[in-house]
C-alpha cells in the first residue's frame, strides 16, 4: 500500500496527475497533499436555505435558488459584451449576467438543465439579475453536495475551472485526499494543551473543516486550526526571545552616572512623564541584568520618545560605551542632533551628526573621534552603518521610526562590537496590540501611553473646498498670534509632475492670499536638492517663515512647537496612520493647534471613515485599530515583508481573545520548561528542531 503523508507531492493523489497538478501549482501554490489540505473553504453555503425568485430583493447579500437556465444571449459588443441567461422558479424569472469567460461558459453551461444559483440579487432597469452567479447542477433526489448542510465552497480560477476544478471540483480532490491520508494526520500539539484549552484533535479538525457536519462542528474546528496558526508563531517567537536573552550576553551598565544625574537635574528642562520614568526604568532594568536588551518602545506621536532615547544613551555613555541613534531621513537626523545638542548643552556628552551630505573632511573627523572614543553619541542616518564607521566600544543603538529600515541594516548595527549592543527601536506608528505581538512578539515592549501635561487635545476640522475662505481666515488669526502653519499636498509616485502642479496651483492661490512682505511661505517638496530642503525647513525652524508648503517630507518626526496649524489638502488620499502623523507635528506647544483636513465633495466609503476618525478622535492606538480594520495587516507599514502574517484562518483584527489565550498558554508552557525536554512537551520540541528557528542577527525584529 501506498504511504501517503502532508508532503507527497499533489500529483500522486487520485484523480490529479500531471496536468492538474500543474495548474494548482500555478493558480494556488499547491505542491503538495498538505498545501491542498491547508487551502481552507473560504465560506459555506447553507444548504439548507433557499429561496424562491419572487423573494428576492436587491437588499440581501446573497441568496440561493433552484431554477432552470431557459436560455442563453450574448449581448453588447466589445467591452459591454455580456452573457445573459434567462433563469426561471415556479414563481418568476430573473437574469443571470456574465461579463467574463464568455466563450467558456456558453460550453459549458446546460441550457434547459437545473440549477442550483448562489449570489448577490440585484435590480436594474427594473430587472431582477444576479452577476457572475456560482452555478452547480441540481440533481434532485441525489445526494446534493454529499448531504451536507454547510457546503465548503473553495477558491478557483478561471484556468482551474477549466480542468474542472472549480470550487466543486476542488472539494471532491479534498474527499480523495483526506481518505489517503486520514489515517497519517497527527496531532501537533500536547495532550495537556488540548485539554486545558479544549480543541478539537487536529486530525478531527481537518475533516471538520473541509465537511462540516453542522456549525458547531465548524466552529470548533475553525477555532483549533487558528489556534495553531497562533501558537506556532507565538512559540517561536518566544522561544527566540528565550534563547537570545540566554545565548547573548549584553553590556552590564552597572552605574546611572555623573552625566545621567547632571543631565537630569541640570538641564532638563521639563519634568518626565509617569510614562517616560516607566520606560526609563524598564531600559535601566534591562541593561543592569547582563542580557540582551532588545526592546520596543511605542509611543504616539509627540509623547516624547527623543527624551528616552537621550536618556538611555547617557546611561551607556556613563558606563564607558559609546550610542548611536539613527533617524530613517536626513531632516530626521538633523532635528534629533539640533535637539539633542540644545538639551545637553556643551558639557554633557559629546555629540555629532553623520549624514550623507557631510562633507569628506568632517567625516574623516568623525570616524577618528569614533575610532579613539572621544566622540559619546553619534546621530545619522543610514551613513551610520556603512562599514567604514567603526566604534570603539559601541553600547547602545536606537532606531528611530523603526518600520523605515530593513532587517538587515538593523543587523549591521549589532555586528558593531564584538558583544552586540543594546538595541532600542522606537516607533512612532502605533501599532495594535495583536499585531505587535505578532511581529514583534520577540522584542519587549514598552508603551509610552502619557502625552506631556499642559498640551491641549488638536481640534480637527473637516471642510470641503467650498470652505476654503475659512480656512484662510483660521491661517490668518494664528498668524497674527505669532503661530505657524503647515500645508500639506498628497505626494502619490506615479506621477510627481502631477504633485507638483497641485502644489504650484495652490501655491499661487496662496501667495495671493498671503502676501509679502507680511507672509513669508517656505517651500519644500521631493524634487528639491537636499541643501536647498535643509535651508527652506530651517526657515521655518528658525520662525523666519510663517507658512510651510510641503509634500509629505515633513511627515515624521519634525518638531516646531511653535507650528499650531496643519492644513492638509487632498486629505482623502492619505492613509490614516499618515494623517495622524502629520497631525501630530502640531499640538507639541501649551497652544490650542488645530488640523484642517481639505477634501474634495466626493469621497468613497473608505476615505469618508478615514477622515471621520480623525475628526473624532487623537489616540493613535485607536487610530491604527481601525487603519487594521481598514487594509489588513498585510498593509501596515513595514509588516509587508514579515511572512509571518501568512495567516490562512486566524484574522489579527478579530481574534484578539485567542491570541491572548494562545500566548498565555505559551509563556506558560516555556515557564514549566524552558528547554521543552520534558516528555509531555516532545512534539512541540520536534516541531521547533524541524521549522530551524531563524535566531541571531536576523531575527531581532
Ligand atoms: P515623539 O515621541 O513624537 O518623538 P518628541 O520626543 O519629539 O516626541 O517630543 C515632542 C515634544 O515634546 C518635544 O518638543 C519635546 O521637547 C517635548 N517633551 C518631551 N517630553 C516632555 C515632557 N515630559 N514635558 C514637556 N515636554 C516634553
Ligand atoms: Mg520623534
Amino acid at each position: 500500500m501506498a504511504s501517503f503523508s502532508t508532503i507527497t507531492p499533489i500529483e500522486y493523489l487520485k484523480g490529479v496527475g500531471p496536468n492538474r497538478a500543474e495548474v494548482l501549482k500555478s493558480e494556488l501554490g499547491i505542491h503538495t497533499f498538505g498545501e491542498l489540505l491547508q487551502h481552507y473553504p473560504f465560506r459555506y453555503i447553507d444548504r439548507t436555505q433557499f429561496h424562491k425568485i419572487q423573494q428576492l430583493q436587491p437588499d440581501m447579500p446573497a441568496a440561493q435558488v433552484i431554477g432552470r437556465l431557459i436560455h442563453l444571449e450574448e449581448v453588447g459588443e466589445r467591452r459591454g459584451k455580456r452573457l445573459i441567461g434567462h433563469f426561471k422558479d415556479d414563481t418568476g424569472a430573473m437574469e443571470l449576467v456574465w461579463f467574463q469567460s464568455i466563450g467558456w461558459l456558453k460550453k459549458s453551461l446546460k441550457v434547459g438543465a437545473a440549477y442550483i444559483i448562489y449570489g448577490k440579487p440585484n435590480v436594474f432597469n427594473n430587472q431582477l439579475s444576479i452577476t457572475h452567479p456560482e452555478m452547480e447542477l441540481y440533481h434532485p433526489g441525489a445526494k446534493q453536495a454529499g448531504n451536507m448542510s454547510l457546503q465548503p465552497v473553495y477558491s478557483s480560477t478561471e484556468k482551474l475551472k477549466k480542468f474542472m476544478l472549480d470550487s466543486r471540483g476542488i472539494q471532491k480532490l479534498q474527499a480523495a485526499l483526506l481518505e489517503s491520508i486520514a489515517h497519517h494526520l497527527q496531532e501537533v500539539l500536547p495532550d495537556y494543551v488540548l485539554q486545558k484549552h479544549r480543541l478539537m484533535p487536529l486530525p478531527n479538525a481537518l475533516v471538520a473543516i473541509h465537511f462540516p457536519r453542522d456549525r458547531q462542528a465548524l466552529a470548533q474546528a475553525t477555532r483549533r486550526l487558528k489556534f495553531d496558526e497562533l501558537f506556532f508563531i507565538q512559540l517561536k517567537l518566544l522561544k527566540n526571545k528565550l534563547l537570545n536573552t540566554q545565548k547573548f550576553r549584553g553590556h552590564r551598565f552597572d552605574v546611572v552616572g555623573r552625566r545621567f544625574n547632571t543631565f537630569y537635574s541640570k538641564h532638563l528642562p521639563f519634568s518626565l512623564t509617569n510614562a517616560q520614568k516607566r520606560v526609563i526604568k524598564e531600559i535601566r532594568k534591562d541593561t543592569a541584568s547582563g542580557a540582551q536588551l532588545n526592546r520596543l518602545v511605542q509611543g504616539d506621536v509627540g509623547s516624547g520618545k527623543t527624551v528616552v532615547a537621550l536618556m538611555s544613551m547617557l546611561l551607556a555613555v556613563d558606563n564607558g560605551f559609546q550610542a548611536c541613534l539613527m533617524a530613517p531621513t536626513e531632516i530626521l537626523a538633523q532635528q534629533h542632533y539640533n535637539s539633542i545638542k540644545k538639551l545637553l548643552g556643551d558639557s554633557v556628552a559629546s555629540v555629532q551628526l553623520l549624514t550623507g551630505s557631510v562633507a569628506k573632511k568632517d567625516r574623516k573627523t568623525i570616524h577618528a573621534q569614533l575610532e579613539d572614543g572621544s566622540l559619546d553619541i553619534l546621530v545619522g542616518t543610514h551613513a551610520l552603518i556603512e562599514d567604514s564607521v567603526r566604534f570603539k566600544n559601541l553600547g547602545f543603538v536606537v532606531i528611530d521610526e523603526q518600520h523605515r529600515f530593513g532587517v538587515e541594516q538593523r543587523a549591521k548595527l549589532w555586528r558593531k562590537n564584538h558583544t552586540p549592543p543594546h538595541m532600542l527601536v522606537m516607533t512612532a506608528t502605533p501599532i495594535p496590540r495583536t499585531l505587535a505581538m505578532t511581529l514583534y512578539g520577540d522584542l519587549d515592549l514598552s508603551v509610552i501611553d502619557e502625552l506631556p501635561a499642559g498640551r491641549k487635545p488638536i481640534k480637527t476640522l473637516h471642510l470641503y473646498e467650498s470652505s476654503r475662505l475659512r480656512m484662510f481666515g483660521l491661517m490668518k488669526d494664528e498668524i497674527a498670534k505669532g503661530r505657524q502653519v503647515y500645508i500639506v499636498y498628497p505626494l502619490i509616485k506615479e506621477s510627481e509632475k502631477m504633485d507638483l502642479l497641485y502644489l504650484e496651483a495652490g501655491l499661487e492661490t496662496l501667495m495671493k492670499e498671503f502676501p509679502l512682505p507680511q507672509y513669508r511661505i517656505s517651500i519644500v517638496h521631493g524634487k528639491m536638492p537636499v541643501k536647498d530642503k535643509e535651508f527652506e525647513m530651517q526657515r521655518f525652524i528658525k520662525g523666519e517663515t510663517q507658512i510651510m508648503v510641503a509634500t509629505t517630507v515633513i511627515e515624521v518626526g519634525v518638531d516646531v512647537p511653535n507650528a499650531s496649524v496643519m492644513i492638509i489638502e487632498n486629505a482623502e488620499r492619505f492613509g490614516l496612520s499618515q494623517l495622524h502623523q502629520l497631525r501630530g507635528r502640531v499640538g507639541r506647544g501649551a497652544e490650542q493647534s488645530y488640523c484642517i483636513l481639505m477634501s474634495g465633495q466626493k469621497l468613497s466609503k473608505e476615505s469618508r471613515l478615514r477622515l471621520e476618525t480623525m475628526v473624532r478622535t487623537n489616540d493613535g492606538f485607536e487610530i491604527a485599530e481601525v487603519d487594521l480594520q481598514l487594509r489588513g495587516p498585510g498593509d501596515i507599514t513595514g509588516t509587508q515583508q514579515s511572512g509571518i502574517l501568512d495567516l490562512k484562518l486566524a484574522d489579527l483584527t478579530t481574534d484578539q481573545a485567542l491570541l491572548n489565550e494562545v500566548r498565555n498558554s505559551v509563556i506558560h508552557i516555556l515557564e514549566n520548561d524552558p528547554k521543552l525536554t520534558k516528555p509531555e512537551n516532545i512534539l512541540l520540541r520536534e516541531y521547533l528542531t524541524e521549522s530551524e528557528p531563524t535566531i541571531a542577527w536576523e531575527k531581532i525584529s
